[in-house]
Parts: structure tokens; sequence; C-alpha cells
């Protein structure tokens, strides 16, 4: 077939929407610190800021008086998160220095490992990689982490605002100082309806994006300060399902291979998540050349596998959800994560090891660096509580120079990580599954010396699709779940006459071709998009945020708060 290349149907990023020349409002919400995304990584920054304040008002310092918020979209808090998730507890540890392990959030050690390389019908077991390793790691739902974490902030004085996406940043000569959030209650054509509530500014001397993967506001930051990476980030999409089952597995399991076609990057996860429950999802990288690519589909063949089937039978679905994964891994965190005003951490940096499958205590550790670099910043009396007020009376951001021992921190602690080691593992894939197993198998042994240097990708909107996987019998087990019943599994209840918040087309106006459509409508694991004959229609309602799209077409923005997912355990 014509290879088709999805960056040309690509819309550019709606920068002009992201960012606005504007001070805030003279309402505005005062904040000293803002940030953006009440995941991991923002709660992390925002707990260990307040930290640092509750010390000072114990000793009379500089941070006594600071002002803290945390925006998120979610209604509440965690149901816009999801993970896998077998979790690495050091950043618990750096936080809560005092807490007993059974006092975190976390639902139990890991009791032990397995790497299974699957064939339609037959499995061999492998040895676990060292990167696959998880002794001394906990199992976890990103949920409940979230929740507690979004507890410990409120109780040291942090402002949690749920239901509150931001939609833009405020920017003032080249300074982040706050952003507007989006309006509610719109109708259809985006004109104010019944429940009407208008955008809201909060100021800030500094924010933080902590939206997590592919975030648009910090994409949109990065191309106005023209803020490259060695590579460009590239991502995968995971599609998860929670099931209740009578006997959950007894260990950590990976897989690898089937139902994956050599040339496609990726793997499944079954994680036992304690009592009665089993968290299972198929993670697959979006530069794989096929027009058909649908993870969702790929997922439910999977569980046809009888060693799936067996952990299955006589279970039920009781969660569904689908989220991207940055995995260009650290030759694609951006140059730079500081400017005036402005600090970026968690997955919206890119902060993820692929290899093993980790970011949630990069996203904490992230933020405890932020939050640190913010205090040190805020404490020199040169450079941040004394800041000139700007016209109408707002403090003025906190010079970028000043936040820059972020940058330096961070890097500083990946060059020992597992994250820098590994740095070229998932690039290694790039030539095929065996080639670049082998590779990888080399990089691991050497600890990442093997093959020196940088292997180099492009986006993955640029690579050609040239192939179909067929995917019809994808629904014919019986553990199969449709795309439909999914997005009711993940609790959205976004209303029906929302204003879209997907913008189509690399030009407004012109439709997509029939392919593209079909290559949409496969992605998208909720069912937002359908080719209707050569027609694309989009239901932009079903939309759980997961930005698989957003990497390969039409861009994501965001859109009224509490729509999307409502996760409770995933
Ligand atoms: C399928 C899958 C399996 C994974 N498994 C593991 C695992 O086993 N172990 C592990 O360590 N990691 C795992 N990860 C990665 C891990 O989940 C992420 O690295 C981690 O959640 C990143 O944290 P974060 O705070 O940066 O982003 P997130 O967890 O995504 O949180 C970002 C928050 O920001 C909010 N937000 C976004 N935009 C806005 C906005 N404009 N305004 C307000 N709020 C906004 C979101 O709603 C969200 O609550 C997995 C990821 C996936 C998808």
């Amino acid at each position: 077939m014509k290879p088709l290349i999805p960056a040309s149907a690509q819309p550019p990023l709606p920068r002009g929407r992201l960012i606005v020349e504007e001070d805030p409002d003279p309402e505005a919400v005062p904040l000293d610190v803002l940030f953006v995304g009440g995941g991991p990584a923002g709660l992390a920054g925002a707990i260990r800021l307040a930290q640092l304040a509750a010390r000072d008002r114990a000793e009379g310092g500089p941070l006594a008086d600071l002002e803290i918020g945390v925006l998120e979209k979610s209604g509440e808090l965690g149901e816009h998160c999801l993970s896998g998730a077998v979790v690495n507890p050091e950043a618990f540890h750096t936080l809560f220095p005092d807490l007993d392990e059974t006092e975190l959030p976390l639902r139990g050690r890991v009791a032990g490992d397995r790497v299974l390389l699957l064939t339609e019908r037959g499995r061999i077991r492998l040895p676990t990689p060292p990167s696959m390793r998880n002794h001394g790691h906990h199992v976890a739902s990103i949920c409940e982490v979230v929740r507690w974490l979004g507890g410990q902030a409120e109780e040291l004085g942090v402002n949690v605002f749920t239901g509150f996406p931001a939609d833009a940043l405020l920017v003032r000569g080249g300074q982040v100082v706050g952003v507007r959030t989006t309006p509610a209650g719109l109708d259809r054509e985006g004109n104010p309806a019944g429940g009407y509530m208008p955008a809201t500014d909060l100021s800030a001397r500094v924010t933080v994006l902590a939206e997590g993967t592919r975030g648009p506001l910090s994409q949109a930051w990065l191309e106005r300060e023209g803020v490259g990476s060695a590579n460009p980030q590239i991502f995968a999409l995971g599609v998860k399902e929670l099931w209740e089952v009578a006997q959950p597995p007894d260990a950590v399991t990976h897989t690898m291979g089937w139902p994956l076609p050599r040339d496609a990057f990726g793997g499944s996860f079954i994680y036992p998540m304690g009592e009665n429950l089993v968290s299972l999802g198929l993670v697959v990288g979006l530069d794989a050349p096929y027009v058909d690519l649908d993870v969702h589909a790929l997922l439910q063949r999977f569980k046809q596998h009888p060693f799936v089937r067996e952990i299955l039978d006589g279970g039920e679905i009781v969660e569904w959800g689908a989220k991207t994964i940055p995995e260009g891994g650290y030759h694609a965190i951006p140059d730079r994560l500081s400017g005036d005003g402005l600090l970026i951490a968690g997955d919206a940096a890119g902060l993820v090891d692929v290899a093993s499958l980790k970011g949630i205590h990069y996203a904490m550790r992230s933020g405890v660096l932020a939050a640190d670099a913010i205090g040190r910043a805020l404490s020199d009396r040169g450079a941040g509580m004394d800041q000139s007020d700007g016209a109408d009376g707002v403090e003025g951001a906190v010079p970028g120079g000043r936040l820059a021992s972020y940058d330096a921190a961070l890097r500083e602690s990946l060059i020992q990580d597992p994250l820098y080691r590994n740095r070229n593992q998932r690039l290694a894939f790039k030539s095929g599954f065996f080639a670049g197993g082998v590779r990888a198998g080399l990089m691991q042994v050497t600890g990442g010396t093997f093959p020196g240097g940088r292997i180099p990708s492009e986006p993955d909107a640029a690579g050609p699709r040239r192939k179909r996987l067929g995917l019809e019998s994808a629904y014919d087990g019986e553990h199969a779940v449709a795309k439909v019943d999914a997005v009711f599994r993940s609790g959205n209840a976004t209303r029906d006459d929302v204003p879209s918040h997907l913008v189509v087309g690399a030009v407004a106006g012109t439709e997509v071709s029939p392919v593209m459509a079909e290559l949409y409508a496969s992605l998208c694991p909720a069912g937002v998009y359908e080719r209707d004959g050569d027609r694309l229609v989009v239901n932009a309602p079903n939309c759980i945020d997961c930005k698989a799209t957003d990497v390969l077409g039409p861009r994501w923005t965001p859109r009224e708060g509490g729509s999307g997912p409502a996760y409770k355990r995933m």
C-alpha cells in the first residue's frame, strides 16, 4: 500500500490558544507557586514546598507565608491518573522519612517477577532482565496514591482545586505569571449555556507544569522558547483493565511477543493487586508501521491467550482506561525545563524509564527537586520575595536564572540512574524485535556503555504506515470488551453537548482522507473517532484524555473541568 505519513494531516499546536500574552485579571486568585496537575509530580512538589514553608514558619524563615496551589482538571483527585503500577518507593521515603511502609498508600511488596515470551498458544519463560526486577518495589493503584498524596498536601495547607483545568499560560514580556482556567457550561457552539462558569485566572510567581504525558501547555512553552531535545519525544499507548478474579497470579508478570508483530515495540503487564484484583494492560509504541494499529483490540486478542484466559476465567472486568507514556527516555528530555516563572516536572518532561516501565518515582522526584529549587529561589532575598511588583500590583515571576538549579539537580540525579543507563534501550528496538533484543541485552550487560552515543529517532507522526494488522477477530474471545463498553467502564460521564476540544485536520475546515480517518478510528481506544464511509466522525465526549491521537493527528486541548474518565483504582 501507499505509505501514509500521519504528520501530513496533523494540525500545528494551537499555541495562540495555549499561551496568552495577558496579565492575570485583577480578581485573579493570588498564589506564590502553582502546580498545574494533581498527579504524583504536582502533589509531591506541593508537599515538599509546604514542608519547607512549615519549617520556615517554625523558624521564622522567608517561606513562612507561602501560598501554594494545585490545579487539577479531574473532578476528584486521581480520576485522570492511570498507571500499572509497580512503584519504586524512593520518593515516598524522601518525602515522608518518618512513615513506615505499612502507612504508605501501597498495596504490598512485589512477591516475584516473571518475564514470558508468548507465541499464539504457548509461552517460554525468559530470565528476568535487571531492568524488570522489582525486588523492594510495591504494587499500587495510582488513583489511591494520588488521593492519599492530596490528603497529605491539604493537611500541610496546600490549596487543591479540583475540576479546574489550566486552559492557557498567562505570559507578560516572556515571563509566565499564572494561568487561566477553561470556562464551564458552554454549549456545543461554545456559547454560555446553563451552569455557565467563566474562566478564572490564578497568578503565581512560579508555575510548575506537572500536567503529565503529552502536556499541551508544556509543548507550547517549549516551542515558544525554542527549547529542543537531542531526540524528539516518542510515545506508547497503554490500555489497561482491572479485573476481579478468583485467584490473582502470585508474581508481577511482563510478556513480550504475541499478539504484537515483530516490528511493533511493546508488551504486556499483569500485576496482582492483592485480594481478588488483577491489573493487566498492553503497551505499544506509536511508531508501529500499521494504518490500523489498535492497542485496545490487541489487548482483547491478548486476553484470548490460554495463559491470560486462565487468570480471567470466572472473573469480571471492573475498570478500564488508557493513557500514553513518553518513552523517548533520557535523550528526549528537553534541554531546559526551567524559565522565567516556570518549571516542568514528571511525564510532561518525559521522565519515564521505559525499560522498567517506571515513571511514578521520577515524577515525584522531579516534583521534589522543583520544590527545592523554588524554595532556594524564594528564600534568596535578592531573587524571589522582593520581586518588583507588576503594573497592576501582581508580583513578578521569579527569573529563570534563579530556577535553573532545578535542571542541574535533575540531571545530576539521573546520571547514575536506570533512566540514564537505559537511554538507548527503547531506541534499539527501532531496528526490529530480535536485533533490538540483542542490542538491548548488550546495553543491560554493559550498564548502557554499549553502543555509546545516541541512537537517533524521529517523531512518531513522521514514520510511514504501510501495513495492516487485520484485527477483526480480536473481539471473538469470551472476555472481550467493545470500545463503547470500555468507555463506560472508565467512568466517563462527560455531557453530550460539551464543545469539541479536539482540533482535526492539517488545514482548518478540510476533511482528512478516508485512510487517515481509519488510522484515527483504530488508534483511539475510546471510539472518539469513527470512520463513516469516507467521512471521519468525531465523538468528543467519549474522550478519556489518553492523548494517543494527539501524538499522530488531531490535537487535544483542555476542556471543561470534570469531563473525561473517573478512574477509581487504576
Ligand atoms: C499503562 C501504564 C502503565 C504504567 N506503569 C507504571 C508502573 O508500573 N510504574 C511506574 O512507576 N510508572 C508507570 N507508568 C508511568 C506513570 O504512570 C507516570 O510516569 C506517572 O503517572 C507520571 O506522573 P505525573 O504526575 O507526571 O503525570 P500524571 O500521573 O499523568 O498526572 C498529571 C495530572 O495532571 C492533570 N492535568 C493534565 N493537564 C491538566 C491541565 N491542563 N490542568 C489541570 N490539570 C491537568 C491530569 O488530570 C493528571 O491528574 C505507567 C503508565 C501507563 C500509562
